[in-house]
């Protein structure tokens, strides 16, 4: 069999572009700062990395967004920046070869990031296809951070689906762009599957960077019922390494995140969602370690799971949960 340590990696969430774009100085090789540094994601053989355009819903946050759409685009571009990014199969097949760049893909964590809360719905809507312009293609939309906006209710809430949620979903139909639950109030969540449903849309669902509520409770956690609707729409479900969603005390917990998902069924579409972001500027002490240390960097992280699971899991299930089901759900939903 492939070593795990040589299995390719795919992540579905982290925080990179933020970080290059709010904090001075900030640099893309700069191990100390972030996880998902350029020498951390090289070392770990990570070969397609999802970078969220994340923005806090405020005034401004579309700006914010655009600036982070850029920096995405700056980086795809400059040739010395050993990334590209993936748009199409034939691109994520070329990251996955190991022969080029790394790949990249963005995605939008917070759909203020092109939708204020004040401007016309159809503004927003041209804010989107500007930022799909600049970063070629988007793997998923959050409709919410923590808190809600006019779309609905983020994690922290209990807010449902809004009109101008609905409409966005009809937007999306088609557009081969997934939804993501990992940010939504679980009222949001079901209230975006039963408008799926009752209008027939087209649009594929994830939970890009969320663990399993059943093992750790948080509402950044899946419940099972959710867990299953994934499953049963063929999406995938990325795990977070952030202690505060793994469990606090127990590193190993997030071992058990994995066993439990492939226990539950999700063995084709559990991937990872490690979340790396920059923490340092973070007001809560209490998340303080972020991540536990065999969890705390891309260099390291993925091989060390792979390798603590080989005694659980087969050959085949690991290059499913390290890259497999990333790839087949883009080939599928991109072909
Ligand atoms: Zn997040």
């Amino acid at each position: 069999m492939t070593a795990p340590a040589r299995l390719p990696i795919i992540d579905l969430h982290c925080d990179l572009l933020v970080y290059l774009s709010d904090v001075p100085g900030s640099a893309i090789d700069n191990v100390a700062e972030i996880g998902c540094s350029l020498p951390a994601l090289t070392q770990g053989n990570v070969r397609l990395q999802t970078m969220a355009i994340y923005c806090a819903t405020a005034p401004g946050s579309t700006k914010y967004a655009h600036l982070q759409a850029e920096i995405f685009h700056k980086l795809a571009t400059d040739e010395r920046s050993c990334l590209t990014a993936v748009k199409d199969v034939e691109s994520l097949h070329n990251a996955l070869s190991g022969k080029g760049d790394i790949g990249m893909i963005a995605s939008i964590e917070n759909a203020s990031g092109f939708c204020e809360e004040d401007e016309p719905l159809e503004d927003g809507f041209k804010k989107l296809e500007k930022i799909i312009e600049a970063v070629e293609r988007l793997l998923y939309i959050s409709f919410t951070h923590h808190l809600g906006n006019r779309f609905g209710g983020g994690n922290s809430t209990d807010q449902g689906i809004t009109r101008d949620g609905k409409m966005l979903l009809d937007y999306m139909h088609g557009r081969r762009i997934a939804v993501d639950l990992s940010h939504t109030s679980d009222a949001l969540a079901f209230d975006i599957l039963e408008h799926i449903d009752r209008e027939r849309l087209d649009i594929p669902i994830i939970a890009s960077h969320s663990n399993f509520r059943p093992v750790w409770e948080h509402n950044r956690n899946l419940p099972d019922e959710l867990v299953q609707e994934i499953i049963r729409r063929k999406g995938l479900i990325g795990m977070n390494f952030l202690r505060a969603f793994v469990n606090t005390g127990e590193p190993d917990a997030l071992l058990q995140h994995i066993r439990y998902g492939f226990e539950k069924g999700a063995e084709d579409a559990i991937c990872f969602g490690a979340d790396y972001f920059y923490t340092s500027d973070f007001p809560d002490p209490t998340r303080v370690p972020f991540y536990f240390p065999e969890h705390e960097q891309a260099g390291t992280s993925y091989t060390y799971l792979l390798e603590r699971l080989l005694e659980h899991l087969t050959p085949q299930q690991l290059e499913k949960l390290a890259y497999r089901n990333v790839q087949h759900f883009i080939e599928r939903i991109w072909a």
